[in-house]
């Protein structure tokens, strides 16, 4: 089966890494401005809108890109507006093909209009069933998981992961930390961190996309990461990767791929952040290579005007990648889900080997 935009909808995919405030569908950002009185969106067409954030995210900055957020969170501050992005959101990714995804939000900017942190992630859990229900319906089923990711520049990382652990029997897999990373170090947020372990609850961290080494450093020796958010400047400690003789790696470098901590790499985001400066310079390749646990996300399916089967048909357009390697990525995604091993044993056996069986023919 040749690899299309198409025949990549049909395969089997899984997704670790993506915002739930950075997926909505551009109509439903208008109407429910709209529907809570918010008349601060720069284009009033879905259309005009939806360029707009593909466009203010392309600016090459991290902190441009997340300018674009203050739109999206601004209609996620009620129960309907959760409760239905949430749910168009699983929607959206089982139409893509996705038969199991984590989507992240931060539960602390959603209190604008009086909501508490654990009603926000109940309307947020409440839209994700309902969107299972109806991709199910819609002869797509897929498994949501939540992640609640606190902001780094704020104080709130310990009440989230507080909140994290309390919500975690009911649809929330586990945490994360977000946001401006320059001046920000992981290790800022160690008590949340030490609380999600003392707790043996699962968490990722955002380290290595805007800042460089000292981060990832941070991230998996001293708060003990599981997977790395990004984690791209790992190359900072890979030396020699273009002189054709084999790459040497440092310490850092050698114990993420020791551990096989997974790196959940966002192609298009990258680019448009500016942490790799083109698709083609982007070290997904050379990481996949040298074999690391390398996964494919979205990231921001808005801002970046993307999907899960458009990330894979770039990187098959880009690197050469077969079915076979969409294959490994995916599997690499479910070996490393935050969801019980059974559970990720039953998906890959189930439903990715025999789906991506009948793609390789
Ligand atoms: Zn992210």
């Amino acid at each position: 089966m040749p690899l299309t935009l198409a025949s990549i909808r049909q395969a089997p995919k899984a997704v670790l890494h993506d915002h739930l405030d950075g997926g909505l569908r551009p109509a439903t950002v208008l109407e429910l401005a709209a529907q809570c009185g918010y008349d601060q969106l720069p284009a009033h067409d879905a259309v005009a809108l939806g360029h707009w954030f593909r466009d203010a995210a392309d600016s090459g900055s991290l902190e441009r890109y997340l300018e674009t957020f203050a739109h999206t969170v601004a209609v996620m501050q009620t129960p309907e507006g959760l409760r239905r992005v949430a749910s168009e959101c699983a929607q959206d990714l089982a139409a893509d093909g996705v038969v199991y995804a984590e989507v992240r939000f931060a539960p602390e900017q959603h209190l604008a209009r009086g909501l508490t942190l654990d009603e926000v992630v109940e309307h947020t859990v409440a839209g994700f069933r309902e969107g299972e229900q109806l991709a199910a319906e819609a002869g797509t089923p897929i498994r949501m998981v939540c992640l609640l990711t606190a902001m780094r520049h704020a104080a709130r990382s310990l009440e989230i992961a507080e909140l994290a652990v309390r919500w975690r029997e009911r649809g929330v897999g586990g945490f994360d930390i977000a946001g401006a990373e320059a001046g920000f170090p992981p290790s800022r947020h160690l008590d949340a961190f030490e609380y999600m372990r003392a707790n043996c609850a699962h968490f990722t961290i955002h380290a290595g996309e805007a800042f460089g080494l000292p981060s990832i450093h941070e991230a998996v020796a001293f708060c003990g990461c599981e997977r790395l958010g990004h984690g791209v400047r790992i190359t900072d400690d890979i030396f020699d990767a273009d002189t054709g003789s084999a790459p040497r790696l440092g310490l850092v470098a050698n114990y993420v791929r020791d551990q096989r901590i997974p790196l959940e790499l966002c192609p298009s985001s990258n680019v448009q952040t500016g942490a790799v400066p083109s698709l083609e310079k982007h070290p997904f390749d050379l990481l996949a290579r040298l074999r690391f646990r390398v996964t494919v996300n979205t990231d921001n399916r808005l801002m970046s005007d993307t999907t899960m089967s458009r990330e894979m048909l770039k990187l098959v357009e880009t690197f050469g990648y077969g079915w076979s390697d969409l294959e490994r990525f995916t599997i690499n995604a479910m070996k490393s889900a935050f969801i019980p091993f059974p559970d990720r044993l039953r998906i890959i056996d189930e439903l990715i080997k025999p789906g991506y069986a009948v793609l390789l023919g």
